[in-house]
C-alpha cells in the first residue's frame, strides 16, 4: 500500500514535470517566432525605405541637361551624347 502510494505520487510528479517542460518549450518557441517575425518585418521595411530613397536620389542626380542642345543625359557621362559638349 505504501509502495503503491509512492509510485502514484511519483507518476503525478513526473506528469506535472512533463507538462511544465512542454509549456516551457511552447512558450520559448512562441517567443522566438515572434522575435524573428518582428525583426524580419522591420528589416524589410528599412530595406524598402532605403531602396526608395536611393531611387529618388539617383533619379534627381542622374539626369543633367546639356548647355548647348538642351538634351537630357546621365550625369555619369562627362559629355553630351548628342553634341559632345562638356558639362
Ligand atoms: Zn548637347
Amino acid at each position: 500500500m505504501v509502495e503503491e502510494l509512492t509510485s502514484l505520487t511519483n507518476l503525478l510528479i513526473m506528469a506535472s514535470l512533463l507538462l511544465n517542460v512542454i509549456t516551457l518549450f511552447t512558450v520559448v518557441r512562441l517567443v522566438r517566432k515572434n522575435k524573428a517575425g518582428s525583426s524580419k518585418s522591420i528589416g524589410g521595411a528599412a530595406t524598402e525605405t532605403a531602396a526608395t530613397t536611393t531611387n529618388v536620389f539617383s533619379s534627381e542626380a542622374g539626369a543633367v541637361f546639356c548647355r548647348n542642345c538642351g538634351d537630357q543625359y546621365d550625369s555619369t557621362s562627362a559629355v553630351c551624347p548628342s553634341c559632345h559638349t562638356r558639362r
